[in-house]
Formats: structure tokens, sequence, C-alpha cells
């Protein structure tokens, strides 16, 4: 169920059978010139449309925009960063838990999120709640290994065709990465914003302008390539990953945190 689409006395009896809400997070960021900047909100959006179909869990509006201060330099990303997440996500997740909500569910599309939601989770913990980072990539390649890809790869490509091919712009599918090595050639680029030195990853934070001339990025997911992507591929991917959310949530909202553990 949609949140937006209830009325309070609906919230207020769906409270009364369980304490859980999925929360979509996203991103608008450059993912090569083949797919659409909104891909790490479009995906989510999906998966959380499965949810509602096969499912009474709630789901609230999403929060589409996200930490990419990485690939801002490409027009069109907008990036709130870290911070601005945090404080998006905490003023959220904290009117929620006014209402009485201590189960969230957060489904995020783009691994530059992370370390926010982590953040928050933590917070909320403190208050006596749980907090779930339901990384959907991540545990697509876990249920099936194949389906594993990178940042315009494979998998987001497969994604996005299943959901609405015409979003996938297949003259540019071909295009290699365009990986330079922008610190010079003995500093070697590695994986995202690392540098490969001596077979040992550091992580240099820069612009991913600066590396790639396209800006989608496969390196550290052997044998990914957008080309590899298929519309059906992506529709079972999709669907396997909301059954498993479904089923997780169910289990994680019977939960029971151990108590609250500072005052609010
Ligand atoms: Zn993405």
């Amino acid at each position: 169920m949609y949140l937006s689409h209830m009325n309070y006395i609906e919230v207020q009896k769906s409270l009364e059978k369980n304490d859980g809400i999925i929360i979509p997070v996203g991103s608008l960021e450059n993912h090569g010139l083949h797919m659409p900047l909104g891909t790490d909100s479009i995906i989510p959006d999906k998966i959380a449309q499965l949810i509602n179909d096969r499912s009474d869990l709630l789901i609230a509006p999403a929060i589409n925009y996200g930490a990419t201060d990485d690939l801002s330099g490409f027009p069109g990303t907008v990036s709130i960063g870290v911070e601005g997440l945090i404080h998006l996500l905490k003023a959220v997740c904290g009117q929620l838990y006014g209402h009485g909500f201590r189960h969230f569910l957060i489904l995020n599309g783009h691994g530059g999120n992370t370390a926010a939601i982590q953040s928050v989770g933590s917070y909320l913990y403190t208050k006596g709640a749980y907090l779930a980072i339901l990384n959907w990539w991540l545990m697509a390649g876990q249920i099936n290994p194949d389906w594993a890809g990178g940042h315009g790869g494979g998998e987001e490509t497969a994604g996005i065709m299943a959901i609405d091919p015409a979003l996938v712009k297949y003259e540019y599918l071909n295009l290699p990465e365009g990986i330079k090595n922008d610190l010079g050639d003995s500093l070697p680029y590695g994986a995202w914003t690392n540098i490969c030195y001596k077979g040992v990853n550091v992580t240099v934070p820069r612009q991913i302008s600066a590396i790639t001339s396209n800006g989608y990025l496969v390196h550290s997911f052997k044998g990914d390539v957008p080309t590899r992507a298929k519309p059906e591929w992506g529709k079972e991917m999709l669907s396997a990953v909301a059954d498993y959310i479904i089923d997780f949530s169910r289990e994680f909202i019977k939960a029971k945190h151990p108590g609250a553990r500072a005052k609010s």
C-alpha cells in the first residue's frame, strides 16, 4: 500500500498490525550515454510497485535525490551530498517514528547513498527502531551471481530495459568506458575512485568525469558490459528482488528491538 494513497485512519489501523515501512531512496546521476539519469530511482520505484502489487506492505513516497558528488561533473546530475541525505532521511524517518513506525526498510538504488542511510540507521537504533538497507543491485547479484553488475552495466541496463525499453539509448550501448589513468600511468586506475598501485587499491576521491569519457563504470565487475543486458533478464531480476524483499520484510518486522537506548 502506498502511504500517499491512504488516509490517516487507515494508517492508524495499519500500525496496529505492524510498524514497518519501505522507503525507496534513489539518485539523479549520469549512468553513461545509453542510460537515463534517473536509473537509480526508476528501478527502486518499479521494485516498490511490484511489492505493492503483491503484498500489503506500506511504501512511503520515494526520496529521489541522493549523495552522488563523484558524478556531479556530468550535466544533469544533482547531488545533495551525504550530509543532505542524512538530514532529509532523518527528518522523514523522524516524523514516521513519531507516528509509531519502528521498522524502516530503505529500498536503495545507489551505492553512494549507503553511508548516509547507515548513519540514519544507527541513529534510529538508539531510539528503539530498526532500519534495514536493501541495496537492490547487490541483493540481485546474491540471488543470482550472473545478475551482478557495475554502474550502468548489464544489470542496471537490463532493469531499465524491462521497465521501459524506450529509456535505453541503444546506439550508445557499445561505447567503451573510456577509462583514463588521470593521476598518471604510474598510478593506474582501479575501481570507482580507487587507484590500483602495486595490486593494492587506494581510494582517491575525485570526479568520475575525470576518469571516464562517458561515465558508466563496470571495471571491477569482470565481463560486465551493457550489451549483455536483455529485457527478460531485467524482468526476472526485478521480480525476484521484489519477492525477496516481501519475504524479508515480513520477518524483519517481527524482530523485537531490545529497547530504546537513548532519550529522543
Ligand atoms: Zn545506478
